[in-house]
């Protein structure tokens, strides 16, 4: 599983309209590596859109919680994971996802 360094959401392979490559896009920024994941590619090369969308809410509901107040709803569980930024030698990000109304935010 991939992470976008920019905002921390997973990234997913993605069609490209132009010339139909698939790309590893992320899905709420517009992030996009030319980086290929040869394992996920051919079986996700058919997926439109919305399958993308139940494809993130399935990995996201892998991930480990933990007790974290979300700022929004004041929920107290959150999933959460690490994101490494750019440099190898920087500090991960942490990032938390509220269980409840999926609000997303981050840590250093
Ligand atoms: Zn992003
Ligand atoms: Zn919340």
């Amino acid at each position: 599983m991939m992470f976008c360094p920019k905002c921390g959401t997973v990234i997913i392979p993605k069609k490209t309209k132009t010339t139909g490559n698939i790309r590893l896009s992320c899905a709420s920024c517009n992030y996009a590596t030319n980086k290929k994941e040869k394992i996920v590619l051919k079986e996700k090369a058919q997926l439109d859109k919305k399958d993308d969308i139940e494809l993130i809410d399935k990995v996201i509901e892998t991930l480990p919680k933990t007790k974290e107040t979300c700022s929004k709803c004041q929920h107290h569980t959150a999933f959460y994971w690490l994101v490494q930024t750019r440099a190898g030698d920087e500090a991960e990000t942490r990032f938390f996802k509220c269980v409840k109304c999926n609000h997303t935010w981050r840590k250093y």
